[in-house]
């Protein structure tokens, strides 16, 4: 199937070839002619599918059929990150380049009045984070009466970030007619909850099996002590000559703490996380998409729209709290077919997270060893600063020298 079977302009189909994209992914497939013929639509998809086109392509052959086209926001795209707000935006500049169409980008934590300027100059396509986009409408910076198009993308994490009330309000400022396109990459009761109060007739799009990682992405998971995972990521890039390798923790310090230990071991790193100014987190990301360091470290939020279509390696350093974070995750790898590994560490007092990624991925995970990684048989730094004793039964394993005499050889695979 190409592109020109799906009735796009010829204009926008000149874009598509001088980007290289020879035919639609399977995303694009299924929601670019419902998107086209005005349906509301409610999509499954997962980040690296090809969805921003998905809803980008017929929107912007919409604005080339308009005949009357004096400027005004017609389309408004809401993201729960600055990040994805940003790549959203870069995706409908790169998919309209020369074709009249103004995309404008706006969100928290930046000054708004470029923002403003920038609207102000003529805007048909607005990509927000809902906060801000609720400041300009309650200060009166923008006229929302216009949009004949609500995308709400990724809608399971801005659910997960605590922006339901604020989408609710926006909601009630928006035209009551207008086609309403709902992205999200998993599925649970709140994200139906929110999908029935705003969707009409939807045509349910899904292209992957629900909750469920990219196929081509390689998952390894090793069990290893807490106090011993930075020296394994290092020996991972290091020993394995990984280039660009992205890795997850779960706090802002954590970020910082790793980022500092990887330097110490000569491997380039930059660190993004909330607490970072805006130019700095563009800088660390900048950097890292164009290959100047080899590592970035970051939180979840922080690297959330992340695109890097050559990224082979995602390391979860920490697993999340919430499993469906860890589809995120590991889905900033294997993006538009290519291969990816994701490798998720794991110490002991982790494991129990496992039983949720397992549930989500619809499938059994199996935990090994890493040949010099091996967890110990006392984990100091696990069992806390409580000093326990070891006990009876360790000590005198120690004392008869066989403390690894139970364990399964190095680097074999192990059910927990
Ligand atoms: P997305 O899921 O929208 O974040 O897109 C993931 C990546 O796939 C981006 O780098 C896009 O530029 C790329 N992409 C989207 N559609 C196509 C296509 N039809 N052919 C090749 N690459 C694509």
């Amino acid at each position: 199937m190409s592109f020109s079977s799906l009735g796009l302009h010829n204009k926008l189909l000149a874009v598509l070839d001088s980007l290289g994209y020879a035919a639609p992914t399977p995303i694009q497939l299924a929601a670019i002619p419902p998107v086209l013929a005005g349906h509301d639509v409610m999509a499954g998809a997962q980040t690296g599918t090809g969805k921003t086109a998905a809803f980008a392509l017929p929107l912007i052959q919409r604005h080339l059929e308009r005949e009357n086209a004096n400027s005004a926001i017609r389309v408004l795209v809401l993201t729960p990150t600055r990040e994805l707000a940003r790549q959203v935006h870069q995706s409908f500049v790169k998919y309209s380049e020369g074709l009249g169409m103004r995309s404008v980008v706006a969100y928290g934590g930046a000054s708004i009045n470029p923002q403003i300027d920038a609207l102000h100059d003529g805007c048909d396509v607005l990509v927000a984070t809902p906060g801000r986009l609720l400041e300009l409408v309650i200060k009166a910076m923008i006229d929302v009466t216009s949009i004949e198009t609500l995308v709400l993308d990724e809608a399971d994490r801005m659910l997960d970030m605590g922006f339901i009330t604020d989408i609710r309000r926006i909601l009630k400022r928006l035209p009551e007619t207008r086609q309403t396109l709902f992205f999200s990459a998993t599925f649970n009761d709140d994200v139906f909850a929110l999908s029935k109060t705003i969707l009409q007739q939807p045509k349910l799009i899904e292209v992957a099996e629900r909750n469920s990682a990219a196929t081509k992405i390689e998952q390894q998971f090793f069990e290893v002590d807490k106090s011993r995972k930075a020296a394994l990521v290092a020996y991972l890039i290091g020993a394995k000559n990984w280039q660009q390798v992205l890795i997850f923790t779960r706090t802002k310090q954590a970020v910082d703490v790793l980022a500092k230990e990887l330097e110490k071991d000569g491997i380039s790193t930059a660190a993004v996380h909330g607490d970072k100014s805006q130019g700095a987190r563009d800088r660390g990301l900048e950097a890292f998409k164009a290959g100047r360091v080899r590592v970035l470290v970051a939180t979840d939020v922080a690297a959330r729209g992340l695109d890097i279509t050559q990224l082979q390696y995602v390391i979860n350093f920490e697993l999340p709290y919430n499993a469906e974070d860890y589809i995120h995750r590991i889905g900033r790898t294997g993006r538009a077919g290519q291969a990816g590994l994701a490798v998720s560490l794991v110490s002991r007092k982790e494991k129990y997270l496992l039983d949720d990624i397992e549930k989500l991925i619809g499938g059994t995970v199996s935990l090994q060893w890493m040949q010099g990684f091996e967890p110990g048989l006392h984990e100091q730094d696990e069992v806390t600063s409580s000093k326990r004793k070891p006990s009876k039964k360790a000590l005198r394993a120690k004392a008869l020298g066989n403390g690894s005499k139970n364990k399964p050889s190095a680097g074999r695979a192990r059910r927990r």
